[in-house]
């Protein structure tokens, strides 16, 4: 069977949902496809302030309001002896709403936003794994070749397809395209817990980032139903350094936290624990003739600061308008995506060396803003997810502290030159 269409958009995460909901919107033709059955369990709760412009562009701001999902108004930081710091309150950054944001259990956020898409107009195809792109003679993709659940195959053709398909980076891994961040090469352990303890008032859905030795660090996020969110991250080495067994490192990473085991203690350890790795990569490309990547599919940055859903809803936005552009011009090649592709990298190099600051032993962000205390706005700037400006005079200043990374060179789009055969080839 094959279903012809304007845009296909490849997975139904935040990505893909909000792609689809601003083509829809327009007036394509488009189906999203779907490996997984919706509701379904993903990682990654807990939101930016920032998060609000796209959701907003894509009409979801008053079902979030409406949501029973956490209100989240704070970041706040334990450092390695158990020590609070004083909440960063958001709202004394901005004076606007989007300064309240959620905590999220994202099996509900991303139905939602699913339905959302499904609202403006996009067919949904939950169940439907894509496997391979499909080409014309010019090497241009006009498609996938797919399989549903019962593995019958099925094929789309369109003139744009958007992969959204998060860390499984369908495109990126079968062109090749997957670069390491070598400095940012983290695992992730984590389960939830039911009943732990609360910080009261505002500060209930304060996202807490607890360190521990070694660099590493623990997230804590306050979800609805009395659940908690609490995993660790560091260097694959150090957290398998004495057991491969999970849940005792998990418990034992635990134990070097004052703060995430007081917390921790009042409550029940529920469901399993999970691992993951992959950390921090970019594609070398965002996009070739009749395809463009967002989201994780594009690249993905070390979770510490929050910003991977603000980016893959900020990216599917500005995705799904560059491809709304392109169909309307009749023309799809990598060309129509180049500012796309440059506005990304903008964000996500804002962020990644922010991240980098954060790992390197001798740098604080306290002891920076003691001597740059003028800093402070364009700091808490990128961290509330304002991350598309010019950080370049904060940056100067931290270089002076730490090693500030070069930009990653990844991430334009894949131009090709025609050759006698018709058949492309790379610039
Ligand atoms: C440990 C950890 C903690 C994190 N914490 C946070 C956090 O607190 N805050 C935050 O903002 N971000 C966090 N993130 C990042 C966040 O999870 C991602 O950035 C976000 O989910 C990216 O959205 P996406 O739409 O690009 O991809 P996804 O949400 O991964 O969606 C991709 C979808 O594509 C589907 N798919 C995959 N392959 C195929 C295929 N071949 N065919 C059809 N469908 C397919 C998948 O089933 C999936 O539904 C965290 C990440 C990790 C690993």
């Amino acid at each position: 069977m094959t279903r012809n269409c304007d845009a296909l958009v490849i997975g139904g995460g935040p990505a893909g949902s909000s792609a689809a909901a601003v083509l829809a919107a327009n007036g394509h033709d488009v189906v999203v496809i779907e490996r997984e059955e919706f509701p379904r369990y993903h990682i990654g709760e807990s939101l930016l302030p920032y998060c609000y412009f796209p959701l907003e562009k894509i009409g979801m701001i008053e079902k979030m309001k409406a949501s029973a999902f956490v209100k989240k108004y704070s970041v706040q930081f334990v450092n390695t002896e158990g020590k609070l710091s004083v909440p960063f309150y958001f709202f004394q950054q901005m004076d606007h709403e989007a300064s309240m944001t959620w905590q999220v259990q994202r099996a509900d956020f991303d139905r939602m936003l699913l339905d959302n898409a499904r609202e403006r107009g996009a067919e949904v195809r939950l169940g439907i794994a894509a496997r391979e792109l499909l080409r014309n003679e010019a090497g241009a993709v006009t498609g996938v070749s797919a399989a549903d659940r019962d593995g019958q195959p099925q094929e789309f053709r369109a003139k744009i397809t958007i992969d959204a398909t998060g860390r499984d980076a369908f495109a990126v891994s079968r062109n090749g395209w997957k670069v390491r961040d070598p400095y940012l090469n983290k695992i992730a352990i984590w389960t939830y817990y039911k009943g732990a303890m609360r910080d009261p008032g505002i500060d209930e859905g304060a996202t807490t980032v607890a360190f521990v030795p070694e660099k590493g660090w623990f997230w804590y996020i306050p979800l609805e139903n009395d659940i908690v969110s609490v995993g660790v991250v560091a260097e694959k080495n150090y957290l398998y350094s004495e057991s491969r067994d999970l849940a005792s490192i998990f418990h034992r990473e635990v134990g070097r936290n004052r703060w995430i085991e007081g917390h921790l203690a009042a409550g029940m350890q529920t469901g399993e624990y999970f691992v993951t790795g992959e950390f921090s990569y970019r594609s070398r490309y965002c996009a070739e003739d009749g395809l463009v990547l967002a989201g994780d599919a594009f690249g993905f940055l070390d979770p510490v600061f929050s910003s991977g859903v603000f980016l893959a809803l900020q990216s599917g936005v500005l995705a799904g308008e560059a491809a709304d552009a392109a169909i309307r011009a009749g023309d799809v090649s990598a060309e129509r995506f180049g500012e796309y592709g440059a506005r990304f990298r903008e964000g996500i190099e804002a962020m990644r060396k922010l991240v980098y600051g954060f790992y390197q032993p001798n740098f604080s962000f306290k002891d920076f803003l003691m001597e740059y205390p003028h800093m402070k706005g364009d700091l808490t700037e990128c961290l509330i997810g304002n991350v598309f400006r010019d950080f370049d005079p904060m940056f100067q200043a931290m270089s002076k502290f730490v090693n500030i990374p070069e930009p990653v060179p990844h991430g334009a789009p894949l131009v090709r030159t025609p050759t006698l055969t018709g058949a492309g080839s790379p610039a």
